[in-house]
Parts: C-alpha cells; sequence; structure tokens
C-alpha cells in the first residue's frame, strides 16, 4: 500500500541551513582564527588580516558549495528597508597564454568592508555631494545567510552603513551601539545589587508581525496599492470584521500554504517562527518568532518581512504591511516584546525564586518604568510615520500618549512599595509582599490590558505602538538608551545609600520606591482607548502627541535628546540628520498619497460618476413618457444624489489639488509637513468620503478598481 502522505523532514534537520553563524564558524575555522573572532565580538579587539582572509575562504568555500554566484553586504539604510548590492565572487585569472579563466574568489577584505555607491541613500544633510558614499561593514554578530534564486544564490553579509567620519547611516549601528551601553551600565547595577559575576546584560526582542495577504492581480488594478502601499479609496463592503469570525478562525488553504513556504523559507534562513494566526480584520494574519538577542531579532524580522514579500509571489498573493491599508478596518502593527537578561540567560524582568531575584525583578521593573517615564516623547517619536498616524488612536491600537501597564498583581505590590511597606526589606516582610510568590503572576496572567501601549505581560513589556511597517531597531535603541540612562542613575543612587552603610536589600528597596513614586505618572491600568484617559493624561502631565508632525518635533528639543548623546547612542549630528529624513520621507509619502488620490479621482472616479450619469439620465427619457409620479421622483432623487456627490467630488478634488500645489511650491520642509498635517489631511479625507459615496452609486459594470469586497474576501473562502 502507498503512503499518501509524503514524508516532511523534521524542522531540527533542516533549520540555518542557509546560515552560517558562530556555530558554524567554531566547526570550520582554525582555532586561532575562531579565538581572534571570539576577541573582535567579547572585546571588541580588531580583527586581524589574516583572521579576515581564513574567514572569508571558509566562508565561501561554504557558499560556492550552496550555490551561491554573488554576495552583497545587506543593510539597513534609514529608510527602515534592507539594501544591498550584488557582485559575482568571479575573479578573471590571467594565464601564461593570455587567455582568460574565472575563479570563484572573496577575500578578507571584500567580507568586512564594502564601499556601494550609495550616492542616493537618505543620510539627512550628513553626507556632502563630493563624499557621497557610503560604507558598509560586516557585523560577525549577526549570522551570514544565502538568499535562495531561481537560477543561483546570493550570500547576505549582515552589516552596519556609516559615512567618511564614522557616522550611522543605518539603524543596525545606534542599536548595537544601545545594546552595549544597556549591558554596560545594567552590569554595573547589577553588581552593586550583589550580583557580583554578572558579566554582560543581553537586550532581547521577540516581533511579532501583522500583515494583509491579498490577491496579487486584484492589487495590481489597484494604482494606489501599488503606488502607496494602501488603498486611498474605497467604499466599505457590506461585511466587514463585524462579524468577529477572522481572528483565531482557520487560516485559509491558500494561505496556509503560503505560510508553510514562507516557514519552511525561514527556518532555513534560522529565523525561529514559533505562531501564526488569523488577526481581526478580514485577510489580516500575524507570525510570531521565539524572541533572540534583539540585533538578530531585528536583522530576522526584516528578513522575514523581505522573504514574506517574495514568496508571496510565487503564490500569486501580495503581502502588505502597511499599518493601515483598509479604511474602517484594523491596521497592522509590530509587537516588541522586549526584555533583559544577564550572561548566565536569567531573564531580568522574570521573577524569581528567591527574595534576592524578586528584589532585583521589581528594582528592574521600576528602572524601566523610570526610562519610559522620563523619555515618553521620544519614545512617540520613535513610532511616527505616516501610516502610523492612521492607526494610533483608532480603537484598534494604543493612543499617541504612552503609559505603561504592570497588571493588578503588580499594582499591589508597588502600592505597598510606595506606602514604604516593606522599608526593612527583610525576608519577612518581602514574603508579606508577596513578592516571594511572584513565579505564580506569569502563569496567571490573564488580564492583560490589550489597549495599553507598553505592558507588562508576565515577563517581558510589549511595545505594543510600533508600525508593522517600521524597522523594529529604531524604538529598540531608544528603549534601551532610556533604560541605559536609568540604570545609571539607579547605580548611582545605590552607590551612596551604600557608602551610608545601608543594608543591600534595603537599599534596593528604597531605590525601587523612589523610581516608582517618580515614574507614578507613566502608569496606567484603565482603557487607553478611553476619552477620560486623555483628560487624566492631560492632567498628568503626558505629553500628547497625536500624530507625526508633533511627535517628531520632539527631536528637536535638545534636553529631550540628550539621553541619546550621553548614552552615546547618537551623536548630536545624527538626531539632526535622522530628524530631517524622517520628516522629509514623511512629506513624500504623502505627497505620493495625495497625488495618487487625485490621479485616481480624475482618471477613474469621476470617469466613471459621468458615465453612469449619462445612462441615468437616459433612463429619465425613457420613464418621461412612460411611467407613474412616484418612480419619476425616485429617479429625480437619484440624479440629484450623483450629481451632489458629482459637485462634491469636483469642489474637493480642486481644494486638494491647490494645496498640493502650494506644499509643492514651499522651500521650508518643516512648514510643508505642518501643511499636511494639519490643513491638506482634512480636505484629502473629504475628497475621499466623496469619492466612496461615489463608489456606492456607479454601476459595477462601469467601476473599474477592485473592490474592499474582493480584496478582502476572497481568500478567507476555503
Ligand atoms: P504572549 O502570549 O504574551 O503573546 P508569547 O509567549 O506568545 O506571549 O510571546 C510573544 C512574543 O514575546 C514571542 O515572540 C516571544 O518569543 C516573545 N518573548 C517571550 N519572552 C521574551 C523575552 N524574555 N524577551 C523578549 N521577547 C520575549
Ligand atoms: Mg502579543
Amino acid at each position: 500500500m502507498s503512503n499518501d502522505i509524503s514524508p516532511i523532514l523534521p524542522v531540527s534537520e533542516y533549520f540555518g541551513e542557509l546560515t552560517f553563524g558562530l556555530r558554524q564558524m567554531r566547526e570550520k575555522l582554525p582555532k586561532d582564527a575562531f579565538s581572534n573572532l571570539m576577541k573582535t565580538l567579547e572585546k571588541g579587539d580588531k580583527l586581524t588580516k589574516e583572521t579576515a582572509e581564513v574567514i572569508s575562504q571558509v566562508i565561501k568555500d561554504w557558499a560556492v558549495t550552496k550555490g551561491a554566484t554573488h554576495f552583497c553586504h545587506w543593510f539597513q539604510p534609514m529608510t527602515g528597508l534592507t539594501a544591498e548590492k550584488h557582485d559575482a565572487f568571479i575573479t578573471i585569472q590571467h594565464s601564461h597564454h593570455s587567455e582568460l579563466r574565472v575563479i570563484e574568489r572573496f577575500s578578507g577584505s571584500q567580507l568586512i568592508q564594502g564601499e556601494p555607491d550609495a550616492s542616493s541613500f537618505p543620510s539627512g544633510g550628513m553626507r556632502s555631494t563630493f563624499e557621497a558614499r557610503g560604507y558598509t561593514a560586516w557585523d560577525p554578530t549577526s549570522p551570514i545567510f544565502i538568499i535562495t534564486g531561481e537560477k543561483g544564490h546570493t550570500l547576505c553579509i549582515p552589516s552596519v552603513f556609516f559615512g567618511y567620519h564614522g557616522h550611522a547611516l543605518d539603524n543596525k549601528t545606534p542599536l548595537l551601539r544601545s545594546m552595549t551601553s544597556v549591558s554596560k551600565e545594567a552590569t554595573e547595577f547589577l553588581k552593586l545589587l550583589g550580583d557580583l559575576d554578572c558579566k554582560s546584560v543581553q537586550t532581547t526582542l521577540g516581533a511579532e508581525q501583522e500583515y494583509f495577504l491579498i490577491e496579487r492581480s486584484y492589487a495590481f488594478a489597484r494604482p494606489d496599492i501599488i503606488m502607496t502601499g494602501r488603498t486611498v479609496l474605497g467604499a466599505p463592503a457590506p461585511r466587514g470584521q463585524q462579524l468577529e469570525d477572522h481572528y483565531f478562525g482557520s487560516i485559509p488553504a491558500r494561505v496556509k500554504s503560503f505560510m508553510e513556504d514562507v516557514e519552511i523559507e525561514l527556518f532555513k534562513l534560522g529565523v525561529p517562527v514559533k505562531t501564526r494566526h488569523n488577526e481581526v480584520a478580514p485577510s489580516q494574519y500575524e507570525i510570531a518568532p521565539i524572541f533572540e538577542s534583539a540585533n538578530i531579532a531585528a536583522d530576522h524580522n526584516a528578513l522575514t518581512m523581505e522573504t514574506f514579500k517574495r514568496i508571496a509571489t510565487r503564490h500569486g498573493l501580495l503581502c502588505l504591511f502597511h499599518e493601515k491599508p483598509f479604511k474602517g478596518l484594523n491596521g497592522s502593527g509590530k509587537h516588541c516584546n522586549w526584555s533583559l537578561s544577564n550572561d548566565k540567560g536569567e531573564n531580568l524582568l522574570e521573577p524569581g525564586t528567591t527574595p534576592h531575584q524578586n528584589l532585583r525583578f521589581l528594582a528592574v521593573c521600576a528602572i524601566v518604568l523610570k526610562a519610559v517615564h522620563d523619555h515618553a516623547g521620544v519614545l512617540r517619536a520613535t513610532i511616527a510615520s505616516p501610516g502610523n498616524d492612521h492607526r494610533l488612536g483608532g480603537n484598534e491600537a494604543p493612543p499617541a500618549i504612552i503609559s505603561a501597564f504592570m497588571g493588578s498583581f503588580l499594582e499591589k505590590i508597588f502600592d505597598s512599595i510606595e506606602q514604604g511597606h516593606a522599608a526593612q526589606a527583610t525576608e519577612a516582610s518581602i514574603i508579606d509582599l508577596g513578592v516571594n510568590h511572584l513565579p505564580k503572576i506569569s502563569k496567571d496572567y490573564t488580564d492583560r490590558n490589550r489597549t495599553s501601549p507598553f505592558a507588562f505581560t508576565g515577563n517581558k513589556f510589549e511595545f505594543r505602538a510600533v508600525g508593522a511597517s517600521a524597522n523594529v531597531s529604531v524604538p529598540v535603541f531608544v528603549l534601551n538608551a532610556a533604560v541605559a540612562e536609568s540604570f545609571k542613575a539607579a547605580a548611582q543612587y545605590l552607590k551612596d545609600l551604600l557608602a551610608q552603610k545601608t543594608p543591600r536589600d534595603e537599599a534596593v528597596m528604597q531605590l525601587t520606591r523612589t523610581l516608582l513614586k517618580e515614574s507614578r505618572s507613566i502608569r496606567f491600568e484603565g482603557n487607553n482607548y478611553s476619552t477620560e484617559w486623555r483628560e487624566e493624561a492631560q492632567r498628568r502631565g503626558l505629553p500628547i502627541l497625536d500624530n507625526s508632525y508633533s511627535a517628531l518635533k520632539v527631536l528637536k528639543n535638545p534636553q529631550a535628546v540628550e539621553f541619546l548623546i550621553n548614552s552615546k547612542v547618537l551623536s548630536h549630528e545624527e538626531i539632526q540628520a535622522r530628524y530631517h529624513i524622517l520628516v522629509e520621507r514623511h512629506i513624500k509619502t504623502l505627497m505620493i498619497e495625495v497625488g495618487t488620490l487625485m490621479e485616481l479621482t480624475r482618471s477613474h472616479v469621476l470617469p466613471a460618476l459621468e458615465s453612469q450619469m449619462i445612462e441615468t439620465a437616459q433612463v429619465g427619457t425613457i420613464l418621461a413618457s412612460a411611467t407613474a409620479n412616484p418612480v419619476k421622483s425616485a429617479h429625480t432623487h437619484r440624479m440629484n444624489e450623483m450629481s451632489n456627490v458629482y459637485g462634491q467630488i469636483i469642489t474637493s478634488l480642486s481644494d486638494v489639488e491647490k494645496i498640493h500645489a502650494e506644499i509643492d511650491g514651499l522651500d521650508d520642509f518643516e512648514k510643508q509637513m505642518q501643511i499636511l498635517v494639519e490643513k491638506a489631511t482634512p480636505l484629502v479625507d473629504k475628497l475621499r468620503d466623496s469619492c466612496d459615496r461615489a463608489e456606492i452609486l456607479i454601476g459595477a459594470h462601469l467601476w473599474k478598481l477592485p473592490k474592499y469586497r474582493e480584496m478582502l474576501f476572497t481568500n478567507t473562502l476555503s
């Protein structure tokens, strides 16, 4: 009897087979070369030329055996996407008889440093054109990998990207700097706390990624999706997400097949993806990995997004990472689960089994809260994007006000610490607080507050307000810098108390109490979507930054960004450059969206409405001789409705065209941004509303754009 089920390999047999990381280096490299590499990683020593040469040979041999023909330095410019420039391994070798021979070659310097012709990556004025050159350098902490193609594969070398004077031109560099900074300050603090053997502290990250998946041929028939990644118009379908049947529903067959292919590919690339499920909106899904060191997790998230796009093509689908592709339906976010662990692998945000571990846990929680409290404005700025402006505050995603949720169990403990209980920090009083029972909370943690932008979820914080298209490095490096500063101040506080001979546990308790008190206003347990919270937040003096225009301006405030400079995560120039790039990109993105809406109105909506009006008017002449009055007046009503909408569209279009031209003509980019956000957005919304009303009045034979119904529901049938 034949077996119907074709054999499927267990993941463990091929996980990471397209990667070359430390494990493979240890296996394949000569001992001294490997130890030189480790010194580079651990102490920041320079990799010797000889070692680089040895490593590059080993990598090339591996890659060529795997079928790689090209290599590239793979990096993350400030555009938030990834970039690469491919070079073939081949070099020409001249033999005696001057015949050309080609061999595969890959030198140590090609591994370590590349010089892409990157003059058109945004640098925010940091690179003047005469030195318009960016450099990439291998980041050996992240595994090298192979991206497979149809006829040949490409070896990708995760790299940082910087300018001539060493300025970071990417998002990985500040992330790496921030991880170093957290590690240094947290280690110092933990030593004071009594963890004398602590050597380093790692930032961990698990990024849950939401996305939409739609039929590719529909997307191709929607100029707005092609130009902007979202629909700039489109009437709602009769069915949206009101049945609440999509979330955790069974995954449609076509989508499941896509997910399987994506996962196989990601497993080969060493990305530990773990969870897949439907999301709230129709045709919306989520994938979540097992957490890793933040730098690798950030690379893996970028790789995941790229892989999604690539594999979707194969399945005749298009993957949308836009924060709000469809009006009236939930948009997509990216939950950044963040924590810290020491070199023994203990999670610092996990309650432990001893009073000491639990004191440490409470202190670290308080340190993080203080960091979020002090830098809520800049944290808000890190999640500012054109897409997220549609999502934040829309009763589907956290509001634009940063607050932190701890859960009722911890709130109770925090309250009693603040009130001065357990001041002695004796074992008995700690037990009294319930602190020694902490391990139970992670399991019983059911009262999650889904509306919180920054929620503690048992053993980690979840930064939920991040947009789906974002590069996770950005919110993480800012959070890290804030936390590093907070650890540093906490260490100083402890040092002072210990110098006054305060017993250590008591000193830690005192520190925790002070930090909790100082950061109290950032803690909020209620419904973040409610209008009362807005008023309450105002009373508490928390920054309320409703849109990207107000949020990004925070980056111009020298006091607000000082912590980034002090922790050496970004220099003053780098922050300024980033501000320019973010604002400029914001403007360009919005202008493309507005331009697309104007074009669609002119070339699709108005002509379709005009044709419909002619048709309907013709019906009028038929009715004139034949029918009774009620029918005639119904017809007149329909004609009037169309004429009204027609008039509104023409007026709105002209308003939008005017403001578009006005913005286009301005030199001052901040003024452009302000007018776009404050004046253009309401006009654009009005035009869209009229277009959506027209769509409902126009016959299917005249409306050429795929509708929401088609785009969103065809794949949900299995
Ligand atoms: P939840 O039910 O809260 O969503 P999961 O266990 O499903 O919890 O985890 C959600 C995400 O959080 C996953 O990507 C997971 O790997 C990540 N995560 C779990 N623990 C940590 C940690 N210590 N640091 C960073 N991320 C973590
Ligand atoms: Mg989650």
